[in-house]
């Protein structure tokens, strides 16, 4: 039982482990926890062995560690891929025939269906790339407009030697500037974009609802299991957190081959499910992983109280002639964002409406009143957020070109 009891913390520790080091630099962590674990994980504990390893071996360890370490965190491998995948073919082939002669019709239909699923959509997001080339440039040009918040006309790749399309990024993994960028997973080796996004989505529902239902079955097998095991009345007495763990430790022990997988599933369920829901609020939100740190970093400009916003129908004498391309994307704001110490002054100047820069002849000329301090995150429009169904559409590969009604 004690051995039992350790197992099922080092899945814990992890699955702890995993999370902290995939999600912990994402801005919603920010000043959490999870965001402190994350540096002491990759900041504080490398730059501590460092200086061990300075003072004792002369930096031979650390040298040694940047040619492995670098290999496993910075090239394109399938070191992660075939980790993953490994993972649940051995816990399917422990499970499965274990469990199959116990499981109803319906389940016998049902399993594998749910155990293929996740093969297929992963096989889909490993081989759908999102790379913009010389060939599709002109056309993912006119994918998204530039917001001029996060995305500005007029910027050069300067690996692929093209202009940036609003919301790509070029990825130094996969070499290539990528479509709609949301982020490089090393998990699929492989860039989540435009193209993939919709399988990406649809493999962490198959992986969730997978690792859900597993649990469920695991637990009612070994639920049914204790029927057999222990008489009823026996069942009276059975109370208290540490009755409770101990039986299922027995339970887990006579039944090993389900038990273990039934625990492992348990424990990853909630990371599979939390990583579904930050892609659900990144997408409730008009936003990628990608500009979310952006938007950290306006937030954070906000509240220290540096940007100013104007009109630029109130700036500009024909506003809508600035960009015809604006008009074919639903959401339209004619919002002018500068980020200064001081207010733009008067006689102010744009010095390109594209780039937003507030150019000021002089700095004893009074401020100018069409620009307002903003306080909060709220008074930004973001017009890639078209409302969660759009959105949603977007993501999905679906058009959703054409007006929006409020
Ligand atoms: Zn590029
Ligand atoms: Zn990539």
């Amino acid at each position: 039982m004690g051995a039992l009891r350790t197992v099922g913390l080092v899945i814990l520790a992890i699955s702890v482990f995993t999370f902290i080091a995939l999600f912990g630099r994402l801005p919603a962590f920010r000043k959490t926890p999870v965001a402190f674990l994350h540096r002491v994980l990759w900041v504080y504990l490398p730059n501590g062995l460092a200086v061990v390893d300075n003072g004792w071996f002369g930096g031979r360890g650390v040298r040694c560690w940047t040619r492995s370490g670098s290999y496993v965190l910075k090239e394109n491998h399938p070191l992660v891929l075939i980790f993953f995948t490994s993972l649940m073919v051995i816990g399917e082939i422990v499970f499965v025939p274990a469990a199959w002669p116990r499981l109803s019709s319906v389940h016998q239909f049902w399993v594998p269906i749910v155990i293929t699923l996740p093969y297929v959509l992963l096989y889909k997001c490993v081989v759908t790339k999102s790379f913009i080339t010389e060939d599709n440039h002109e056309e993912e040009m006119r994918r998204y407009p530039y917001d001029r918040v996060l995305f500005h006309p007029g910027h050069e790749c300067s690996t692929c030697h093209f202009l940036k399309p609003a919301r790509s990024k070029h990825c130094s993994f996969c070499n290539a500037c990528v479509s709609r960028h949301d982020h490089h997973c090393v998990w699929l080796m492989n860039c989540v974009g435009a193209n993939n996004c919709m399988y990406f989505i649809s493999l962490l529902v198959s992986l969730s609802v997978m690792l859900i239902y597993g649990s469920y079955l695991g637990k009612s097998l070994l639920s049914e299991s204790l029927e057999q095991l222990v008489p009823p009345d026996v069942k009276i007495a059975m109370q208290g957190w540490t009755t409770w763990i101990n039986t299922w430790s027995v339970l887990v022990a006579t039944y090993p081959r389900i038990g273990a997988v039934f625990l492992l599933m348990l424990m990853t369920a909630p990371l599979a499910v939390s990583f579904l829901a930050y892609h659900t609020y990144l997408i409730w939100a008009g936003t990628t992983t990608n500009e979310t740190a952006k938007w950290t970093d306006w937030k954070d400009d906000v509240e220290d109280g540096l940007v100013f916003k104007t009109r630029s129908s109130l700036i500009f004498e024909n506003p809508t002639a600035m960009d015809p391309h604006d008009r074919a994307w639903p959401v339209h704001t004619d919002q002018i964002l500068v980020t200064d110490e001081d207010p733009p002054t008067e006689g102010c100047l744009l010095m390109s409406s594209s780039n937003c820069i507030a150019h000021r002849p002089g700095s004893d000329l009074p401020p100018d009143p069409r620009w307002k301090r903003l306080h909060s995150m709220k008074e930004v429009d973001n017009i890639y957020d078209m409302g969660f169904w759009n959105n949603l559409r977007d993501v999905m590969g679906f058009s959703v070109r054409g007006p929006i009604s409020e």
